[in-house]
């Protein structure tokens, strides 16, 4: 059975205003998210995964930041040009953010419980206090945290790392959006944590049957929760497939040593990973072509001249190299 589309991004070109000249931090992206389904995207810092994110959610840092051409289309709506304040009921309604460190989204200075008594205020404004301070201690209880009324009373740097992310997942949930999205949400903590976390995701997407953007640089992550995949270089779309395909028949190299470079179980521990030879090129100096060309060990004469575009390999496979 066809499952229903949220979010279809077509074209997207985020641009930056620097002191020392425009630059496409995302050129040309296009995916699409279905209910209930979990898209990993994956890359190195400074792929735009992050921007991508921060253009779904229009909160590129201003004035520098603009989407610069393309399609947003939430539930076929494109929400590009929609107006801020209609934004704002979108924002955690329609789709929710959790970031690496949850500090940048709790306020040091508000007790928890009013942080996510706020987030029931704004999106069900028919909600007593009464009723507001009940659906908070649930949400809590169901993110896992223990003594939630007494966590209700306390500041975020009174909790660790570990329940901030639990508190801040609570937030994103309680406006109950269509649409989570993830940016590294487990990196800055550790495996055990964050495997508890991953597997709390899972439940509530499971209960809620919203669809999540996972954000990660971790290929590892994403096989254990992704549905689909979308692999990033250097602002573009080298590959995107579901993801036992990417796993089992990576096409573009990056992927190639991407995966090449995760520890695998039967992989002994004499055996070195390899890593990716070379550096991402700089924004502001792109070559002219392909723009893995500097590090692909199957780089051809005719990689220099024009950039790849996405072709399709499979079925919802779809790479951009000249190899195909
Ligand atoms: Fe390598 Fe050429 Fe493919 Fe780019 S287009 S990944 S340089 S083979």
């Amino acid at each position: 059975m066809n499952k229903q589309v949220i979010l279809k991004i077509k074209n997207l070109v985020t641009a930056f205003d620097t002191e020392e000249g425009r630059i496409r931090a995302v050129e040309n992206v296009s995916f699409e998210v279905k209910k209930g389904q979990t898209l990993g995207i994956v890359g190195e810092s400074g792929c735009g995964k992050s921007v991508t994110a921060l253009s779904i959610m229009r909160l590129l840092p201003k004035p520098i930041g603009m989407i610069e051409g393309g399609k947003i289309l939430f539930h076929d709506k494109d929400i590009v040009t929609l107006p801020a304040e209609k934004m704002h009921e979108i924002r955690g309604y329609g789709i929710s953010m959790i970031f690496q460190e949850p500090m940048t989204a709790l306020n040091p200075v508000h007790k928890i419980g009013k942080q996510i008594g706020e987030v029931f205020q704004l999106h069900f404004p028919d909600m007593n206090d009464k009723e507001i301070r009940k659906k908070s201690v649930e949400m809590l209880q169901k993110v896992g945290i223990p003594e939630p009324i007494q966590r209700m009373e306390e500041y975020p740097h009174k909790i660790s790392g570990g329940m901030r992310q639990r508190v801040m997942i609570a937030m994103a949930f309680a406006g109950e959006p269509d649409i989570l999205i993830a940016d590294e949400p487990t990196t800055a903590l550790d495996v055990t944590i964050q495997a508890q976390i991953l597997k709390l995701m899972e439940a509530l997407q499971r209960e809620t049957g919203m669809a999540i953007i996972f954000i990660t640089h971790a290929l590892g992550v994403i096989a254990e929760i992704c549905d689909d995949v979308m692999v990033m270089y250097a602002g573009t779309v080298a590959e995107k497939a579901p993801v036992e395909e990417l796993f089992k028949n990576p096409k573009h190299p990056y992927s190639i040593g991407l995966l090449s470079s995760i520890p695998r179980l039967e992989n002994e521990r004499k055996v070195r990973l390899k890593t990716i030879k070379g550096m991402v090129p700089s924004l502001y100096e792109l070559p002219k072509g392909c723009r893995f060309q500097n590090r692909c060990p199957k780089a051809m004469p005719c990689c220099e001249i024009e950039p790849p575009v996405l072709k399709s390999v499979g079925e919802d496979h779809f790479v951009s190299c000249f190899l195909y």
